[in-house]
């Protein structure tokens, strides 16, 4: 069974590792991740994918818990040093593993390969049980719209925490990005495809906004069916609702479900799942054209999520 996720980071992660622990109990199952890279960047010459990292530690078993990102770990001299030197962003601190991964990565970058082919280089040190792809080789960087100008993403969310009024998102150059080979085939000839409860506008709108990936989606002939990453109202972590806030779309289950619309009604869901609490936004999903049910969300620990996986795939 040829299971196809879109994610972004650390939703996306947590979700990924649920997928994988309930693929366990399923003949032949392959699992791909379609992964955001739009939070992509340079800085102090290093390319930082914090997404596909932030999936990588995850289903390693090397990501942070009680942070909830990042190494286990972790040390911060190498930040200390260039903070030093006021070299960089002081506010962007870059952990001193993480570091080898990013010189890891630039040098793969450097010598002519693409982000493709760089991250299955590194993903091959770990036994992950999900192939990873990024969304696009291309760069395609998200920056936020702000009274009076434009940020680059993470400076509205990590320095800013996302508190500067967002008047509108733009993916510069995603007009002309194209899919990473094997995105578009993972997405066609899956068996399902499965939308993560990652962030609905810089997570999946980015990877939906590269030219022919919204189009995969409406037209596979696998189910598609996605998890709500809001739950009574609320993100469950971060700061998702301020990105809805700024794109006119409301911070609820039945809203984001809505936004993403029904297949056959030109959107790109067959099924949404929400959380018990908002259970009674399943009949309008449902005259919408979405089938909906309504199950524990909370990805409390691997167990809870991979109930949330087994839930998904059985919608
Ligand atoms: P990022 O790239 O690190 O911001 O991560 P993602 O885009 O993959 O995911 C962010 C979203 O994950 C947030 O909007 C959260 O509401 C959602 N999320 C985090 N933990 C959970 C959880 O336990 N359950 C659900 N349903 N959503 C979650
Ligand atoms: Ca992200």
């Amino acid at each position: 069974m040829k299971i196809t996720v879109l994610s972004g980071g650390v939703g996306g992660a947590r979700f990924l590792r649920g997928v994988r622990e309930h693929a366990r109990g399923i003949p032949e199952a392959e699992i791909t991740a379609v992964v955001n890279t739009g939070d992509d960047m340079w800085l102090t010459s290093l390319r930082i994918a914090p997404d596909l990292d932030s999936i990588m530690y995850t289903l390693a078993g090397e990501n942070d818990e009680e942070r909830g990102w990042g190494r286990v770990g972790e040390t911060e001299r190498v930040s200390g040093e260039l903070r030093a030197y006021g070299i960089g962003w002081p506010w962007f601190t870059l952990g001193d593993l993480d570091i080898g991964t990013h010189l890891a990565r630039t040098d793969l970058l450097r010598s002519g390969m693409p982000l493709s082919a760089v991250t299955d280089r590194i993903t091959s040190r770990w036994d992950l049980g999900v192939h990873l792809i990024p969304a696009t080789d291309d760069e395609v960087e998200t920056h936020v719209t702000v009274e009076g100008g434009e940020l680059h993403f993470q400076e509205w969310w990590t320095k800013h925490r996302a508190t500067v009024p967002a008047l509108g998102f733009v993916q510069h150059y995603v007009e002309n990005s194209t899919p990473a080979p094997g995105v578009l085939a993972a997405i066609a000839d899956a068996d399902v495809v499965l939308i993560a409860p990652s962030n609905p506008v810089v997570s999946i709108g980015t990877i939906l906004g590269i030219p022919g990936i919204r189009a995969a989606v409406a037209a596979t002939s696998a189910r598609v069916v996605g998890v709500s990453p809001i739950i009574a109202g609320a993100v469950v972590r971060g700061m998702a609702d301020a990105c809805l806030t700024a794109i006119g779309v409301e911070t609820s289950a039945e809203a984001v479900g809505l936004h993403y619309g029904a297949r056959s009604a030109g959107g790109i869901l067959d099924a949404w799942l929400i959380d018990e609490t908002d259970a009674a936004a399943v009949p309008a999903l449902e005259a919408a054209g979405i089938a909906a049910r309504a199950v524990p969300l909370w990805m409390r620990d691997p167990a809870t999520s991979a109930q949330l996986a087994a839930d998904a795939l059985a919608l």
